[in-house]
């Protein structure tokens, strides 16, 4: 099983800015200390090897989308931000080698920043694509539909040439979808949202929970959340606010922290933690800050089993 990350920032895309570019060139310049490089792949090997990950990269900008490798060949992609219009043109440029044009999209919830990459999702002009759309949410049509509607897009949604079809999934049930296993949690959330444990026929499990406020205490009329989580190779979670925000000023906003991400997946013994949804207004240097900060809290309150704790960025692969 193969997870790649499209997009991984929360609520809004954000994108680079010259200020911030710049902090990295210095900081580079800086750590090379006067050093000579012979030619372009010395320097590559010193950007590479020397220099931390808010230096010589970047989180990235783009809303939630999630592709998953696994199962009976077809597309798995889990929700539908801005990240989905890169992902639609990679899956064009497969397809023209023979890939099956058949897409199973799973959606968390129809929030703007969860559906805002659809229009621009080049597969839905592909008359021979298929776009299985399978949601806990029996409007995921309607708001589809509804950010084309003329007042806000250019293109209507009766457009597309794709056959596109809706399947309503019901939590605490277990499907066989793609030639995967697949169940399905509701989260608190406003509108609520829908969590995903995807199991592949070789028990790789991945997990895909954003934009769930994840309290300590149980959550009313699921099943525990760390019973879902349970033994997971990867937990892609919601980890937008650090604990103290989500704690105080930011409780009941609907999203969760790197702490309570963390103490969930020691409960559920699960292996790996991606932290995921970042919040918008959080530069690189933030976000490598929060993932030591968040490393060392795993060390600190690892149990038997340690929890390798990711920080996702667009573009992140993971084999499982
Ligand atoms: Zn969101
Ligand atoms: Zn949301």
């Amino acid at each position: 099983m193969l997870v790649r990350f499209w997009g991984t920032r929360g609520s809004l895309p954000v994108a680079q800015k010259p200020d911030a570019i710049r902090r990295k060139l210095v900081r580079a310049l800086v750590a090379a200390g006067g050093r000579h490089f012979a030619d372009e792949q010395d320097a590559g090997t010193f950007v590479d090897q020397e220099l931390d990950f808010a230096t010589n990269g970047t989180y990235g900008g783009a809303t939630t989308c999630i592709e998953i490798e696994a199962g009976d060949g077809d597309f798995i992609i889990c929700d539908m931000g801005s990240g989905l219009r890169e992902f639609g043109i990679s899956a064009l440029a497969r397809c023209a080698k023979g890939h099956p044009r058949s897409y199973h999209v799973f959606m968390s919830h129809l929030h703007w920043d969860h559906i805002m990459g659809f229009p621009f999702f080049a597969p839905t002009f592909d008359p021979a694509a298929r776009i299985v759309i399978h949601s806990g949410h029996a409007d995921a049509e309607q708001a589809l539909r509804r950010q084309q509607e003329e007042i806000s897009f250019p293109v209507p949604f009766d457009w597309f040439r794709a056959k596109i079809e809706f399947v309503t999934l019901m939590p605490g049930t277990t499907y066989d979808i793609a030639g995967l296993q697949v169940d399905v949690m509701e989260q608190h959330h406003s509108h609520c949202s829908f969590g995903y444990r995807f199991t592949d026929g070789a028990g790789k499990t991945v997990i895909f929970s954003t934009d769930s406020e994840h309290k300590i205490e149980k959550m009313e009329g699921e099943a525990d959340v760390a019973h879902f989580f349970r033994d997971a190779d990867l937990v892609i979670c919601d980890t937008m606010y650090s604990l103290a925000d989500s704690v105080s000023m930011k409780e009941d906003w609907g999203h969760s922290s790197n702490i309570v991400a963390i103490d969930i997946c020691h409960e559920a013994t699960a292996r790996r933690l991606a932290l995921f949804h970042h919040e918008p207004i959080y530069s690189d240097e933030d976000m490598l800050r929060m993932h030591r900060e968040s490393i060392r809290y795993e060390e600190l309150t690892r149990r038997e089993h340690p929890l390798e704790v990711l920080c996702a960025y667009d573009g992140l692969e993971v084999r499982l």
